[in-house]
């Protein structure tokens, strides 16, 4: 018999049921790397590359991304973590976690030639339930959760700082949770309509304490180089009308192919004073509009500083496109091209505008803007690692505040919501025949992992904190729905009156998209590499 050549030469592929495991165990594989970041006594990351970057972090999707998994099937996970990190926010270890474990229960049945489509059938049917559930069991979490919706402002702020505080809780910053939780609640109602999440700057001020951070409602950017005339301009004015320039103030060098033909000596004055005239005459439009602080994106030279200085207006030249942008927002003006014809709706204006010291930096602060579509907030902070994962949690924390607003209903964490979901699912699994009950309980048994590990991470006993939680959920009242993991004490709790909340939005994706991911990875029977 002939050996039949299909495929090119090297190419090299692998198939069947060795396959599948294979993939599953890789996946498995991703998941223990991120697993012990989980939760608020999760242990955090280093990962450094060959030009020495050193990244700490407790965040799922920057994990992932800096891991540069080459696995084809585990990058499903990789990718899984990001497509949450974009839509949610947070609860990307969740969802990688989650998906690890449901192949981790399908494994067995994989080995034990179960096919593979009657898995992804059942895992399918579970999460069509999921979302069903937002008939069932979300449904029943749902009417224990509170919806922010028509509460007065004091109260929603309470509201979604709690659940701000539950996603800072597991990072670096966890400490000063309650601090940055309402900075970020304030950031967030400040900017109002949710498709401006660029209007909420953050700038990082290594030094100091993280306690030193604070909310700017309004724009804030470090001060931009000056040149000398600059001292004596005043660094502080109540309701100034600002003009935003993106054009060059200074005086330009005579280029050096350019030809003047005189034929008279006298007349070369002239054309000294020409230049001169033309910035003087930009100068005094600027002083004219009344504007008392003159931003450009350009240079502002120091014949300009100095002009300004003795009509005490406030110049600062080179500013950074998206600060400017900010502050044309937050203060109502509009960035001009030229200096001609400066009508007074273009000028922008603020409660107070401010050069302040902060730390070892001078900054810019535009504080009670008339849009008050922006906020800023300034982090500080010891190390650069630190300052740097201190901004990748609160950007967690102020995607979750908006998510809140959104969607207006948050569940109870701690794993309180997994265990309700599982039992629900174990108790669905009764009602059904045959070898799907299997499969529906392992799917259930799944889902315990997050409060598993919550566990783990911190050092508790598992199984005796998982026996109590089955316990309190099996309750025929309910009471036990918004029973978790108690971190403090290592025994359960009621996570919705001890305020660990989440938006159900983060929870209902996290599972969603773990279900689909694991599905995805069950469904891959063969491997093809082509050569290049
Ligand atoms: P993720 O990247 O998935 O958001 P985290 O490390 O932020 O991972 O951990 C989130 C988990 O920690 C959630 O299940 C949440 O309910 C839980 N959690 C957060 N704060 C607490 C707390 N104070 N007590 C118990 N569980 C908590
Ligand atoms: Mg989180």
């Amino acid at each position: 018999q002939p050996q039949i050549i299909l495929l090119k030469e090297g190419t090299d592929t692998s198939q069947g049921k060795a396959q599948l495991v294979s993939n599953i165990n890789a996946c498995t594989a991703v998941a223990d790397v991120v697993r012990t970041t989980l939760g608020p006594r999760g242990m955090d990351k280093l990962i450094h590359d060959d030009k020495g970057n050193v990244t700490i972090s407790n965040d799922g999707a920057t994990i992932m991304k800096l891991l540069d998994i080459v696995h084809p099937a585990a990058k499903i996970l990789v990718d899984i973590a990001k497509s949450q990190d974009s839509e949610v926010g947070d609860g990307t270890t969740t969802v990688v976690l989650l998906a690890g474990e449901f192949l981790k229960e399908a494994k067995p049945f994989v080995e034990d030639g179960v096919h593979p489509q009657n898995l992804i059938r059942i895992f399918m049917s579970l999460f069509m339930l999921n979302v069903l559930h937002n008939g069932q069991a979300i449904e029943k979490i749902k009417e224990l959760a509170v919806s922010i919706e028509g509460k007065s402002l004091e109260e929603k702020k309470s509201l979604l700082a709690k659940c701000a505080a539950t996603t800072l809780s597991s990072k670096l910053i966890g400490g000063e949770k309650e601090f940055f939780a309402s900075m970020v609640v304030d950031a967030v109602i400040a900017i109002g309509s949710e498709d401006r999440l660029n209007m909420i700057g953050i700038k990082k001020v290594p030094g100091g304490n993280m306690r030193d951070s604070f909310l700017v409602n309004g724009v804030a950017f470090k001060k931009t180089f000056s040149y000398a005339g600059f001292e004596q301009q005043p660094k502080k004015f109540t309701n100034p009308r600002i003009l935003l320039l993106n054009i060059e103030l200074e005086l330009k060098s005579e280029k050096e192919n350019a030809e003047i033909r005189l034929s008279d000596p006298s007349q070369y004055q002239s054309i000294v004073d020409a230049e001169w005239n033309i910035i003087y005459d930009k100068l005094d439009k600027c002083v004219k509009s009344g504007a008392k602080v003159v931003l450009s994106r350009l240079a502002i030279g120091d014949l300009a500083t100095q002009y300004f200085a003795d009509r005490d207006i406030f110049c600062a030249g080179r500013v950074a496109e998206e600060d400017l942008n900010r502050v044309a927002a937050a203060t109502g003006g509009t960035i001009q091209t030229s200096v001609n014809n400066i009508i007074d709706e273009v000028l922008g204006t603020c409660e107070v505008f401010e050069e302040k010291q902060v730390g070892n930096e001078r900054f810019n602060i535009f504080s009670g803007c008339p849009s008050g579509w922006t906020a800023t907030i300034v982090l500080r902070g010891g190390a650069d690692q630190f300052i740097e994962e201190a901004e990748r949690s609160l950007h967690d924390a102020i995607m979750i505040v908006r998510r809140a607003l959104k969607n207006s209903t948050v569940v109870a964490g701690g794993g309180a919501i997994d265990m309700e979901i599982s039992r629900y699912l174990r108790q669905h699994a009764r009602t059904i025949a045959g070898k799907s009950q299997l499969f529906i309980n392992s799917y259930a048994k799944a889902l315990e992992v997050i409060p598993r590990q919550l566990c783990d991470n911190a050092g508790f006993d598992a199984t005796d904190v998982l026996n109590k939680l089955r316990h309190k959920h099996a309750l025929p009242s309910g009471e036990g729905a918004p029973y978790g993991v108690d971190i403090n004490t290592g025994g359960i709790a009621d996570s919705f009156a001890n305020f660990v909340w989440e938006p159900s939005v983060v929870k209902i994706n996290a599972i969603n998209a773990a279900t689909e991911a694991a599905c995805l990875i069950l469904s891959v029977d063969e491997t093809v590499k082509n050569p290049k």
